[in-house]
């Protein structure tokens, strides 16, 4: 299957149907797997054997759709989990516990900024949010004795700001602790963080992945690259887990450690994991995530185009926009595109963009982005509304900020909702 293109793996990897079996993915709607023996089954929960006991750890539909990820991000291993904010808190706490410290982008997911300056700080994870566009020097400063991960978005949500991932990369390596970024808006059809030096990714994989808002779902994947065992640093991985009977992870499965242990010890103990019939749905998703990115995008690009020239919005924000102050990076890390979500301000501010907002037509307000219906939030007034003006700023969302999200309707009628809406908010 590697040497496949990323379309082909796509639509087959992660199941390959023996003689007779389902064509699509069978949905394995089972909790529990039947053995003949008391023996077999002991072999399991020792870790002696592979196989299914109990779908809180593994399932057959579930695995499937992780194996198909894994491939598409070019990654060793892969774990499913309920959602995106779940693939964030274990992909850090798989590695971090109290005492420990994190360095991460300040361009990040609003839910993810609560979660971590909220509630692992509250389990003792310390975290330092830095600016994405700082000096190496900066970028270098915020770490600590006790750092164990560096982490962004390589496209943030709202914001869009692009990662300059090798900076990270490196930063992260030379401290001798892994990056994990947040893949979610170009998805792997559009960017390859394993390529540029980040050792795990995370999916919100309800956004594009699925691409018809029907699941929340989240995905860690590891590239296998980061060698656990060069230091002290990560004792949960390279010694003995006596919850487990004393299995070493690095030792016992090697590049498979880190996902190892994320499944049988965080999803053991903390029991994300997303239905069988979730985890169908975004296989199917997946499918045709190929095709729908490139309409995204090049939908996206026709309405940043329309929205540039347009007298009625004051400053449009498209990374894959020539001009924009993004555009080079975005050409280096994401060569094919970057995503379909655009964000702008209409002019007359605040109130303008509700009402621009009250007069689509086509394009439906809702709390999400990133699938086949072009939909709009206004951050600041919803999923950002927890957050102090300061905070706003931080994370790179003005309060005027619109976020569109554009879908795979015809580009015509896109255009044709937003011109009238416009007209009707600035008249
Ligand atoms: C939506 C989103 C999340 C959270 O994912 P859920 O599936 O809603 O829990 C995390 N990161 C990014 C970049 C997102 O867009």
């Amino acid at each position: 299957m590697s040497e496949y293109k990323i379309a082909t793996k796509c639509i087959h990897a992660g199941y390959t149907p023996k003689n007779g079996e389902p064509r699509q993915i069978p949905i394995v709607q089972s909790t529990t797997y039947k053995y003949d023996s008391s023996v077999e089954m002991a072999k399991l929960f020792d870790l002696e054997a592979s196989g299914y006991f109990y779908t809180r750890l593994q399932n057959p539909t579930n695995d499937a759709v992780a194996a198909r990820i894994a491939a598409l991000e070019g990654g060793v291993a892969a774990v499913l989990t309920s959602s995106g904010q779940a693939a964030n808190f274990f992909a850090i706490f798989n590695i971090c516990s109290a005492g420990d410290h994190v360095v991460s982008s300040s361009a990040i997911y609003g839910g993810t900024f609560n979660l971590f300056n909220v509630t692992l700080r509250k389990l003792g994870i310390e975290f330092t949010f830095v600016n994405p566009d700082c000096s190496e020097e900066e970028l270098n400063a915020a770490f600590k004795e006790n750092t164990k991960a560096v982490f962004g978005e390589t496209i943030s949500n709202p914001s869009l700001q692009i990662l300059d991932i090798e900076k990270f990369a490196n930063a992260a390596h030379a401290h001798g602790v892994p990056l994990i970024v947040d893949n979610t808006f170009p998805t792997p059809i559009n960017c390859r963080p394993f390529e540029f030096g980040v050792d795990i990714v995370t999916h919100s994989t309800t956004k594009y992945m699925d691409g018809h808002a029907t699941q929340v779902g989240g995905v860690i994947v590891d590239s296998g690259n980061f060698d656990w065992t060069k230091s002290d640093k990560y004792p949960g991985l390279t010694t003995p887990d006596d919850s487990y009977h004393g299995i070493t992870y690095t030792e016992r499965f090697g590049k498979g450690a880190y996902i190892t242990k994320a499944v049988v010890q965080l999803m053991r103990d903390l029991g994300s994991i997303p239905g069988p019939q979730n985890a169908f749905l975004l296989g199917l998703g997946l499918e045709t995530l190929h095709l729908r990115m490139e309409r995204h995008c090049s939908n996206a690009l026709k309405v940043a185009e329309f929205l540039k020239n347009s007298d009625l919005v004051s400053w449009v924000s498209y990374p894959g926009l020539e001009g924009d102050a993004q555009y080079d990076i975005a050409k280096k890390y994401m060569p094919k595109g970057t995503c379909g979500v655009i964000s702008f301000g209409v002019k007359g501010g605040r109130e303008a963009a509700t009402k621009f907002m009250d007069s689509l037509r086509l394009a439906s307000i809702v709390t999400h982005v990133a699938d086949s219906k072009t939909c709009v939030l206004h951050p600041a007034s919803t999923t950002h509304r927890q957050l102090t003006d300061a905070q706003l700023e931080e994370c790179g969302v003005k309060s005027d900020l619109i976020r569109l999200s554009v879908g795979i309707e015809d580009a015509v009628d896109i255009i044709a909702d937003i011109a009238q809406a416009l007209c009707q908010a600035t008249a």
